[in-house]
Parts: structure tokens; sequence; C-alpha cells
């Protein structure tokens, strides 16, 4: 990977192994610079060190507070009114505001599938529903999977493989059981055109606003929703 984005990635990431600080090594025989474990150079994946809000809306609330957090949370989530406000306000996709029935459906979706919208597990995208990143981490938490995911940008060689084209941002999202790793990854790829393509309804605007300002960060959540999309089944539960 380029000097930058590993030193970029020496603060936002850690080892998903061990949990440890990342070192920025130049790896010989790769010719490119390596992310690798501060501890212990055979661990694997390097995860996003995510903040005390994300842990708890992924279902880690114990992990902030304490033994006990996550469940109280939960009963006091199911016992409250919730204003609308909780919610998601915009569309992720084309930015426009969503209609009150249409967020009611949402949430109706999102516990049928067994999660808590208003902990940010399920939005719209274009008009369509999708769980959110937080909403996958959840299940696997909650069915206690003791899966491992490890994001990083594609190599020079996997760029070519995966046909990736000049000047996008790529990243691939893998997976662990232990020290295994798993045949499931997910690749993503935010391109040059999507960079630079000008909204249809407004010609002054991006047509992708969140791309254009991050487009690394933005192919890297790509890759990890595909990755947990493929791991964790939604199924509807008996509410
Ligand atoms: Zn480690």
């Amino acid at each position: 990977m380029d000097y930058e984005t590993g030193s970029k990635m020496l603060n936002t990431h850690q080892c998903s192994q061990c949990k440890a600080p990342l070192s920025l090594i130049w790896d010989a025989d790769a010719n490119d610079y390596a992310l690798v474990c501060g501890t212990d150079h055979s661990h694997q994946g390097y995860e996003r060190i995510v903040s005390p809000g994300q842990e708890v809306a992924r279902g880690g609330a114990d992990k902030v507070t304490g033994p006990g957090a996550q469940a109280d949370l939960e009963k006091q989530l199911a016992k409250a009114e919730h204003p609308l406000s909780m919610l998601p306000a915009k569309d992720l996709g084309d930015n426009k505001a969503i209609a009150k029935q249409a967020l009611e459906a949402l949430v109706k979706w999102g516990l049928s599938l067994g999660l808590k919208p208003y902990l940010g597990h399920v939005c719209l995208y274009h008009g369509k529903p999708y769980v959110t990143i937080d909403g996958y981490y959840y299940k696997l938490y909650k069915n206690m999977t003791p899966i491992r995911i490890g994001t990083r940008p594609l190599s020079i060689d996997e760029r070519s493989e995966y046909h990736v084209p000049e000047g996008a941002h790529a990243f691939l999202a893998e997976s662990w059981l232990g020290n295994t790793r798993l045949p499931t990854t997910g690749l993503g790829v935010v391109t040059q055109e999507e960079l630079d393509g000008k909204s249809e309804r407004d010609p002054e605007k991006w047509r992708s606003p969140v791309a254009h300002a991050h487009p690394q960060r933005m192919a890297e959540k790509r890759a990890e929703w595909q990755v947990l999309r493929k791991l964790v089944p939604l199924e509807e539960v008996e509410l």
C-alpha cells in the first residue's frame, strides 16, 4: 500500500486479533509498504477503531459501561416512545428527506429482523431499505459468532486481479475465525468517474458528496458492508 495510506491507517486501525497498535514496515519481498501488528507480526487483520457510541450501536454497551448495560439499554428502548428524530432523516443515496410513512415502514422492517432501528441499524438508500454496518455487527455479536473482520487497501497485484480501474480507491474486507482466514471477502471500489460526477439535478453539486469528501473511507465501508452482508444472514424473528 502507499506510504500515505498506511500512515493514516496507523491512527485509525488496530490489530483485529489482539487490538494492539499497528506498525508500518517496508516489505522487501512485496516491494511495498505493509501494515503489521505492532506486537506480533504473524497476526492478521486490521480493524477500524470504533468510538464508544459505535460500540454501543453494535451491541457492545457492556464493554463501554460495564456488564448488564446492553440489556438495560435494550429494555429502555423497548419501553420508551421514540421520537422519529432518532432515525435517519434523509435517504443516504439521494439525500431526500424521508416521509413519515416510509420511516415507520423502515422501523417495522428493522424490528422484524431482530434489529434496533433506533441504534441506527437500518437506512434507506435510493428508496430501498438496507441494514447498516452497525446493524450487521449487532447481529454478528448477538449470535456470539467469534468472526473477525479486517479491512485494507488492495495490493497492486490484487488491483489487476480484480480489474480495478485506474485511479479508483479499492479496499478489501477479509474475515477470520481464530487464525483461519475464511473464504468470504468483500470488495469496495469508488471510481474516479463517481468522484468527478456532478448531480443531474444540480450540476453545481457532486453526485456523491460523501464519496467525494472521503473516497477511501467510502471504499472501505463498501468492502466491510459486502463482507458482512455475506457473513450475516437476515432472518425474520418472532416479535
Ligand atoms: Zn496483534
